[in-house]
């Protein structure tokens, strides 16, 4: 390593609810052999930053942390044994990459069931305490640190770094939500329930995949109107409907049946009675958006009466990365994927930028470096 900084300005969070603050994290002086160590380009944030943030999430987390997990940055420093990314593409020093967490190779979930998202030994980028070395685990910080079992990959030069960000989470979890659906047949109906970042690029996705129509469920207004860029057929409000308004809208448009296929991406736990309901009979619903604590009652006999197939997704492996970052080059003049870059901020910003998510303010803000 030649002239790297002893310490990179990170955002950290020392307890649930209180202001992030800037504070000074050691960069680590070795770099394991598979390893990196990036520089920052952009990290966007992500629904699960506030929570995170909030306490509220339903995932372990080891304060202090820093916080961020949507990030793309430039390598610096590259382990010595590292010539590919993940999907075989020459990596050096000055490409941009971005991450994955990590799973280990060794494990049942890995190798028997392939299911790298669910590795026994996973390593989740802004769980795990900054005091401990590499330090850098979270995307809110001027350096970053790529574990040496972290897929990487490497940014095409036409995707710009916000892109890239925004592929890193929320695209890639689509793209491993859709893996995991399955194929989209052409007379297929899709309810998208949610017009966040993951509902918008889900509509996107559908569309390429060839669904007949797109029905997205969402609030506020402009966000949902923005749902129309991204392939929505038709727009229907949370905000002044019931549920039962919403169901008999989704049924004048699918002759009376229900959805073919419903997606979740509302991390709202009422919206999953509310999709099930949706659902036409031999329905699939995929379930993306439920993070929290929160519980709802069921009737699981209507999975059952309706024949329902409930899949669950959770986060992205390396292949989700690449197809994500595929998608991106593939569709950007297809849908405008930076209006939902719905504002800038610098890292001493941060606290602003998670107040404003919170509050329904933005899409998708990115810290800039
Ligand atoms: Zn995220
Ligand atoms: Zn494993």
């Amino acid at each position: 390593m030649s002239a790297l900084p002893e310490f990179s300005k990170a955002a950290v969070l020392r307890q649930f609810k209180e202001p992030l603050k800037i504070e000074d994290v050691p960069v680590p002086a070795y770099l394991e052999p598979r390893a990196a160590l990036v520089k920052m380009e952009a990290c966007s944030i992500c629904g699960t930053d506030v929570h995170l943030w909030q306490g509220s999430l339903s995932l372990k987390v080891d304060l202090p942390v820093i916080i961020g997990h949507e990030m793309v940055g430039r390598i610096v420093s590259l382990g010595d044994t590292v010539r590919t990314d993940s999907v075989g593409q020459d990596l050096k020093v000055g490409d941009r990459v971005i991450y994955t967490h990590t799973s280990c190779n060794n494990c049942f979930f890995c190798t028997t069931a392939r299911q790298p998202t669910l590795c026994v030994n996973r390593r989740a980028y802004m769980y795990e305490t900054m005091e401990k070395t590499p330090h850098l685990m979270g995307g809110f910080s001027e350096y970053g640190y790529v574990l040496p079992e972290s897929g990487r990959l490497r940014v095409p030069d036409s995707v710009p770094s916000e892109l890239a960000s925004l592929s890193s989470c929320a695209l890639r979890s689509v793209m491993n939500a859709m893996s995991q659906l399955g194929r989209i047949e052409p007379y297929e109906t899709v309810v998208v329930q949610g017009a966040g970042p993951l509902g918008l690029l889900a509509t996107a996705n559908a569309k390429v995949r060839g669904a007949r129509k797109i029905i997205v469920i969402g609030s506020p207004a402009a966000r949902l109107e923005m749902a129309r860029e991204f392939g929505a057929d038709v727009c229907i409000p949370v905000e002044g409907t019931t549920p039962a308004e919403r169901l008999e809208q989704v049924l004048s448009h699918t002759q009376g049946r229900g959805a073919d296929i419903v997606m979740e991406f509302t991390g709202v736990p009422a919206a999953f009675n509310e999709g099930l309901q949706l659902a036409r009979k031999g329905a699939r619903y995929l379930i993306v958006g439920q993070l929290g604590e929160g519980k709802v009652e069921i009737q699981p006999s209507m999975i059952v009466k309706k024949n329902i197939q409930v899949i669950g997704s959770f986060s992205g492996d390396a292949r989700s990365y690449a197809l994500a970052l595929d998608f991106m080059a593939a569709h950007q003049d297809d849908f405008p994927f930076e209006r939902m870059i719905t504002g800038r901020y610098r890292l001493d910003e941060v606290n602003v930028a998670l107040e404003r998510m919170k509050n329904y303010q933005e899409i998708k803000p990115v810290i800039t470096f």
